[in-house]
Formats: C-alpha cells, sequence, structure tokens
C-alpha cells in the first residue's frame, strides 16, 4: 500500500486505532518502516531475515537500550531485558525469580483490576502470596492505603499502574510501602506516557503493543542486585532474568522486528521531547475526553473515583433513563467506524465504550473523537 492510500479525507493517515491493543503506531514511524522494509540498514534484506548475530543486529538492540535509558534515565545499577512472551510470561517470570527473595517467602499483591489479578493467580501457583485489599465486586476505585494488608518484610510488593481494561490508573507510586520492600509494577499499558523515577522500582515490566510497537515484546527494567538474589538455579532459564541479563537478552533468537521497531519508536519519542513530552500529550489528549464526559449531564458515564482514572484507557457506558442503552452504544460504534474511527468497543467484561489514547494517537485524532461524542449526544439525547 503507498503513503497516499493510507490517507482518509480527513489527512489523519490510516482508519484511526482506538483499542487497547496492539495499538496504533505514530504515522511517521509507519512511513519510516514502510520506506525502508525491503532494505533494512542497507542489508539488502527485511528486518525480519535479519541474523541475530549479525553486527547489525548488535547495534539495533544496543541503540534500543541506550535509548530507552535515556528516555526514562535508568542508572547502571538496573539491567534492561527485551523479553519473549509478552508481558504474561513476566506474571510467572516475577513469582519464579523473586518470590524467595526475603525469609518470609511472600509477596503482596494490589489487585485492582483484570491485569493485576491475572497476576496474581500466575503468582498462586508457584508460592505465597498475600492480597493487600479484600476482593472488590466491582473495579471502579483503590481503597486508601491506611487499610492496605502488608506482610512484614514481603519478599516484593506487586501492583499494575494501569489496568487496562477497568481504566484505573495511579498517577503515583504508593507510598506505604516500606523502603526494603521491591516494588514491581507492571506498566503494560501507560508506560512511556507518564514520568516516574525508575529508582523507586525493584523491578518493571511493559508489554510493547501498547506504546512501543508490536505484541511479543517485553521490556524489563530491573534492579541487577536483586537478580543476583534471585531464584535463578531452579528456573528454566527463558525466565530467568540471570540468565536472561547474562546473554544480553539472547539466551535464543530475540524478537527482533519488535526491538526493531521499539526502538524506531523510542527515536520518534525523543524527537517528540521524550517523556516529558508524551506526559503532557496524554494529558491534553486525555483531558478532551473526560471534559466530554463530565459536560454530557450524565449522557456519557465513566464510574472510575476520579483521582484513579485512567489517562490511556477511558471506558464509559452511553446512559438514558437511568441505565445503558446498548443499542445507543451499538450505534455510536456503527457511527465512529463510517467515521473511520475503529476498535472503540468495551472489554467483554465491562461493556459499553472504551477509548484508548496510546503515544500512537494524536492530538488531532482525539479532538476528532472528542468532537464526534458531543454531535453524537446532541443527535440521541
Ligand atoms: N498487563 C496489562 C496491564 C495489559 O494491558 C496486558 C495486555 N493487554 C498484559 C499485561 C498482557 O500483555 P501481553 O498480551 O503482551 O502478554
Amino acid at each position: 500500500m503507498t503513503n497516499d492510500a493510507l490517507k482518509t479525507e480527513h489527512n489523519t493517515g490510516r482508519i484511526i486505532n482506538f483499542g487497547a491493543g496492539p495499538a496504533q503506531y505514530p504515522l511517521e514511524v509507519i512511513e519510516e518502516l514502510q520506506a525502508e522494509f525491503s532494505n533494512c540498514c542497507g542489508t539488502r534484506r527485511t528486518i525480519k531475515e535479519l541474523s541475530h548475530r549479525s553486527t547489525t543486529f548488535a547495534k539495533i538492540i544496543q541503540e534500543a537500550e541506550q535509548n530507552i535509558r535515556d528516555i526514562l534515565s535508568i542508572p547502571d545499577t538496573y539491567a534492561v531485558l527485551f523479553l519473549h512472551g509478552g508481558a504474561t510470561n513476566q506474571f510467572s517470570a516475577i513469582p519464579f525469580n523473586f518470590l524467595k527473595l526475603k525469609p518470609s517467602q511472600t509477596a503482596d499483591y494490589l489487585v485492582t483490576g483484570y491485569w493485576s489479578e491475572r497476576a496474581a493467580k500466575a503468582a498462586e501457583k508457584i508460592g505465597k502470596i498475600n492480597m493487600v485489599i479484600p476482593n472488590q465486586d466491582k473495579y471502579i476505585d483503590v481503597p486508601a492505603e491506611n487499610t492496605w494488608n502488608l506482610t512484614e518484610n514481603a519478599s516484593y510488593f506487586y501492583y499494575c499502574s494501569n489496568e487496562t481494561i477497568h481504566g484505573i490508573e495511579f498517577d503515583h507510586i504508593p507510598t506505604i510501602v516500606p523502603q526494603d520492600t521491591p516494588i514491581i509494577c507492571d506498566m503494560s499499558s501507560n508506560f512511556l506516557t507518564r514520568s516516574f523515577d525508575v529508582t523507586k522500582f525493584g523491578a518493571i515490566f511493559a508489554s510493547a503493543q501498547k506504546n512501543f510497537g508490536e505484541s511479543g515484546l517485553a521490556l524489563v527494567i530491573v534492579r541487577k542486585d536483586l537478580i543476583e538474589k534471585s531464584n535463578n538455579e531452579s528456573i528454566d532459564d527463558t525466565r530467568s532474568y540471570k540468565a536472561q541479563m547474562d546473554n544480553g537478552s539472547m539466551l535464543n533468537t530475540p524478537p527482533i522486528s519488535p526491538i526493531y521497531d521499539a526502538n524506531k519508536i523510542f527515536n520518534w519519542i525523543k524527537r517528540q521531547g521524550g517523556l516529558k513530552a508524551m506526559d503532557q500529550l496524554s494529558e491534553k489528549k486525555s483531558g478532551l475526553v473526560y471534559e466530554v464526559i463530565d459536560q454530557s449531564n450524565g449522557f456519557y458515564v465513566n464510574m472510575i473515583n476520579k483521582k484513579y482514572r485512567s489517562r490511556v484507557n477511558i471506558p464509559f457506558r452511553i446512559v438514558t433513563n437511568g441505565t445503558p442503552n446498548e443499542k445507543l452504544e451499538e450505534l455510536f460504534l456503527d457511527e465512529a467506524l463510517e467515521s473511520d474511527m475503529d476498535e472503540l468497543k468495551g472489554h467483554r467484561t465491562v461493556g459499553g465504550i472504551r477509548v484508548s489514547l496510546y503515544n500512537g494517537i494524536t492530538l488531532q485524532e482525539t479532538t476528532k473523537l472528542a468532537d464526534f461524542m458531543r454531535t453524537f449526544q446532541k443527535n440521541n439525547s
């Protein structure tokens, strides 16, 4: 497809993908990838055909690591790993490596939505975990920290900084966790959309498919001293952070093409002004959508406590006569699609609509959606 074929009458490029992932790439990156597809880095082959042992790929993975270290100011005391198996693989890798870090051999899990629940279930199969808060029948808020039940000397404290399905995001790092308990965070859906201090974490991981490219790849940033103390003898090498670190993430053939794309997106983020620019963009874009919701007199309803509203995944219902109106929601999706806005259907467990505003979505595209929401309300309420 030529670049011209990608353009629509709205000149926003492709159909706009507001989905929760795999997400939309920045158009500039798509164009770069397309231009060099059959001759990647002067090798006269595509990235998909490049040996992971080639000097070309060695340069690519080194540059990707340096770029993410620059963007996030990651100190040398942390390893940066590019791993297979998406974020889901880390749900078990984390407990395999770290559940036995402390004599308590217990990890604390803060479950605030579907993804932290999945991680807790995976950890439960491996060892002892403690649930920090009681089961929530609806994920719409996070109980106050002073009600949390923490284990004394926990091996680690685990949470998910943005629940992609429920739309719950932390704008801060929990403060109640004792200093010597490593905090481990699944940042899959808000990674690179918000500034944060890496040194407050024992480990961070993120799936690439939301904010830095293609599914299958996960980035893991982890304190090297924890890796040295980890349970690396008795787990398989693919999940051992020690084995992966010692082999430069190339224990086996790494996900070459996703790493290549990730590096392109890291370079793009740098060109936009780095993490600060992404943070500001995220604030602006989500502000546009929440403004429409909040000014809709209850036509659009987002259930989440405002303090925990996600800037990247915004679920809402269309409500008439006090109840969600599924027919109108279907009409909303149909009409949005007619206007080239796709993937807005809410997750099946939550229903309604969900708008995902990852870094690849522009301010202009978000404005188009916000305008569409206003017009839809005017025509249907
Ligand atoms: N954690 C979160 C917060 C997610 O949103 C997702 C994917 N939607 C995952 C983990 C799993 O990622 P993957 O599909 O790459 O394994």
